[in-house]
């Protein structure tokens, strides 16, 4: 038994109904229990731009770290279809501007006792 039959189908693969080869460039990624994951990215990307992705960088750290990357990416995407992740930016920005103002009050204040 190969890899691919040891380790079953890769999401990917079960996804697009095919048969996982041994060498299936996504079966490191997408795990058969990371369908839904897979689901989401395949939404936004088809598998083979995923493919030419994955092509651009060298070692396997940085692929898996682009893959999380793009699951998290379709998964806000999928939960804000409108938005994605701009909302949440948003969101942030916000929360850096009002504890910003925050900050600066602190400072004035702590001033102002100083020269108590
Ligand atoms: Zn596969």
């Amino acid at each position: 038994m190969n890899d691919a039959g040891a380790r079953g189908k890769c999401a990917t693969c079960k996804y697009q109904r095919k048969r996982c080869q041994e060498n299936c460039p996504l079966a490191q990624f997408f795990p058969s229990n990371k369908f839904e994951d897979f689901q989401n990215v395949s939404r936004l990307y088809k598998v083979s731009t995923i493919i030419e992705m994955l092509n651009t960088v060298a070692d396997n750290e940085k692929m898996a770290k682009m893959v999380e990357t793009l699951i998290l990416e379709a998964k806000i995407r999928s939960e804000n279809p409108v938005y994605g992740s701009i909302a949440i930016q948003n969101k942030l920005k916000l929360q850096i501007e009002e504890t910003m103002k925050e900050i600066d009050l602190v400072r004035k204040t702590t001033d102002y006792f100083k020269e108590l």
